[in-house]
């Protein structure tokens, strides 16, 4: 059996990891277009502060592929699939045919569409390649406007505060991390993050960033006009999916996939940030691990069925934890504030119809493990053993 996966992210390397492990005769080839093995991308931050080297985000090294008897073509690009005749050419033109692909090429950041967001100095952040051009342009220079304050664009604020540069998040929203946190939340966060450094401009929209003079100028649309040096652009992922856009594959904003993380076409699965299941994208590492997980096994023969995970959401800059679990944010969820033994911290859990739906844990987060299991749960149950109000 020939299995082709493309993508070496936590989707793709999972997906080779459990077919070895079901098939150990089968002939997997990964195609990847960066220079590494699987490494952790929710490092990264670390990387760009310097708190940890590059190869310290290495979890699968070059020895685990060749171990496992795994063909890792590194630096290469998938250019098209020929689901016909069951094969893919790379965009150095190699020919791989394949019994079951796996495409598990993650996402791109979104950059915004406004007029000169492609200048000198403008950043996004995705992999250690983005990491080294970011250094860079930060070494010598002092100003840093972050665009987008949800959770990765508040951990690569925090990164360039470490390298001691004045830094400001720009947020289209009135307040930070709406649809993970609640209002309270948000106003909680801005108050620690301004304390460690962060400068924030909320409920801001940008209508253009120009050059002017040897700076970035960017300005809003109500008129304001801020400069910088760097622009670090956040504002979220597009699946990487544009080179199956001439076959048959369905997608809506990633490639639809089923329980069994197959596609419409017999032999092809996705998984991962490239993957639209159930109508989401989650843009999550740990789902994209257990996605690969399920469809290296099915490919390998079995009939396995990808649960879907509560997602679990979390923010990484020092001294703050925040743990967003579940649901929050929808329509006619009740509200139940924790009693925590800590004041600075603050506990929410939420339910619908007397069943716990989701939690934002502020602070004090020991009841991450506990609330995870208990989600779908009759809320009257647990509520004196977690002594809610
Ligand atoms: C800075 C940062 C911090 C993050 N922090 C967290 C966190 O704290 N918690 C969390 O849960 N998630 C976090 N994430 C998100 C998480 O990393 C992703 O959800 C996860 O990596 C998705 O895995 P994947 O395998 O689907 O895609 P990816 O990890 O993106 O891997 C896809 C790979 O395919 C390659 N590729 C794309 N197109 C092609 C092609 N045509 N041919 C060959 N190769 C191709 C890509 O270059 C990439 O190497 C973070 C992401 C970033 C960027």
């Amino acid at each position: 059996m020939r299995y082709v996966i493309i993508g070496n992210g936590p989707a793709g390397a999972y997906t080779a990891n459990w077919i070895r492990k079901k098939d150990p005769d089968g002939q997997i080839t990964i195609v990847s277009d960066e220079s590494y093995p699987l490494y952790s991308r929710p490092g990264l931050p670390d990387v760009l502060s310097g708190s940890k080297l590059p190869e310290k985000l290495i979890i699968f090294p070059i020895d685990w592929y060749k171990k496992n008897n795994i063909e890792l073509i590194l630096n290469t690009k998938a250019a098209s699939i020929d689901t016909e005749s069951k094969n893919i050419i790379t965009d150095s033109n190699i020919s791989l045919d394949y019994d079951k692909l796996m495409i598990a090429t993650g996402g791109k950041p979104n950059r915004i569409p406004v007029d000169g967001i492609d200048g000198k100095n403008i950043f996004t952040l995705r992999n250690l390649n983005d990491v080294a051009e970011i250094k860079s342009a930060v070494e010598n220079n002092n100003g840093v406007i972050v665009i987008g304050g949800g959770l990765l664009g508040l951990e690569t604020a925090y990164s360039f505060v470490l390298l001691n540069k004045n830094v400001t998040v720009i947020e289209y929203f009135n307040r930070l991390l709406p649809g993970h946190i609640d209002e309270e939340g948000s106003y909680k966060l801005q108050e620690l993050l301004e304390c460690l450094g962060l400068n924030f401009i909320l409920g801001a929209e940008i209508k253009e960033t120009s050059d002017y003079k040897n700076k970035k100028r960017v300005l809003l649309k109500s008129g304001r006009q801020i400069s910088t040096d760097i622009i670090q652009i956040s504002a979220g992922i597009t699946p990487a999916v544009d080179f199956i856009r001439n076959t048959k594959l369905k997608y809506g904003r990633g490639i639809i996939v089923n329980s069994h993380m197959e596609t419409n076409i017999r032999d092809i699965y996705c998984a991962g940030d490239s993957a639209e299941y159930n109508g989401r994208i989650y843009g999550l590492w740990q789902i994209a691990m257990k996605q690969g997980i399920t469809a290296g096994k099915n490919m390998a023969g079995d009939h396995v069925t990808y649960k879907e995970d509560i997602p679990v959401v979390k923010l990484k800059v020092a001294g703050i934890n925040i743990v967003s679990i579940g649901e929050t944010e929808l329509d006619g969820l009740e509200e139940h504030r924790l009693n925590t033994h800590d004041t600075n911290s603050y506990n929410k859990i939420f339910t619908l119809d007397g069943t716990i739906k989701g939690a934002i844990l502020i602070g004090d987060i020991s009841l991450e493990n506990v609330i995870k299991e208990d989600i779908g749960k009759d809320f009257s149950i647990i509520r004196n053993n977690i002594k809610a109000e």
